[in-house]
């Protein structure tokens, strides 16, 4: 099969648990969820993008490559297998950048990230839930008693730290201060509730 992808390209990895880590990121085209906050709007759609067979896309990844981000748009909406088969086949550490709105079909990966999204209700595959490592959410609005009832749920579900970054595609500062009230507000739970940092935005790095 082919994936559309809008593009490929090594960074460090900005955000979440593995913040700091060398990596090729593999961006898909095309999103169901729509968020008002999107920081990828390029990808919401497959217009023009390259449509490639797994062997073209392991073709341009780096040779000094070792962790490889699956993100989008919306990955999940491929059927991710035939290119994480190959992946994990070749020793690559595997992580991606989800939504969690679908399911995983059966892929899987050294590492989930799952960043739930308000504009679908916080609605997740259960596959998605279970294989999460890490939780992200985007911070864009004053405290909010409803995501904080969210966060207990969250706490209750999974044992994954979750992550709250401050809304900023340019490392804009506005929300920082609502991610601090927060991190007051669960402060009985140090290890699983914390910053989500943006290093790429710090580092002016793609
Ligand atoms: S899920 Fe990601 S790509 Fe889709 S609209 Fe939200 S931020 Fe943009």
């Amino acid at each position: 099969m082919k994936y559309p992808i809008r593009e490929i390209f090594s960074s460090v990895q900005g955000e979440g648990l593995l913040v700091g880590s060398p990596c090729t990121f593999i961006r898909l085209a095309g999103c169901n969820v729509g968020c008002s906050f999107c920081d990828t709007p390029d990808a919401l759609t497959t217009n023009g993008a390259m449509r490639l067979f797994v062997p073209d896309i392991l073709f341009a990844i780096p040779e000094h490559t070792n962790h490889i981000v699956i993100t989008g748009g919306e990955p999940t909406l491929q059927d991710l297998r035939p290119l994480t088969e190959e992946l994990n086949k070749k020793g690559y550490f595997t992580q991606l950048e989800t939504s969690g709105f679908n399911s995983l079909q059966g892929a899987t990966f050294s590492h989930v990230t799952w960043s739930p999204k308000v504009a679908v209700n916080y609605e997740a595959s259960p596959d998605v839930v279970s294989a999460a490592r890490e939780i992200k959410l985007v911070i864009d609005q004053p405290v909010e008693p409803s995501l904080v009832d969210y966060i207990y749920h969250l706490l209750g579900l999974t044992d994954a730290p979750i992550l709250l970054m401050p809304e900023g595609k340019m490392g804009e500062t506005k929300f920082i201060p609502v991610v601090m009230e927060y991190l007051d507000i669960f402060a009985r739970f140090p290890t699983r509730v914390r910053f989500g940092t943006r290093l790429h935005t710090i580092l002016g790095v793609r």
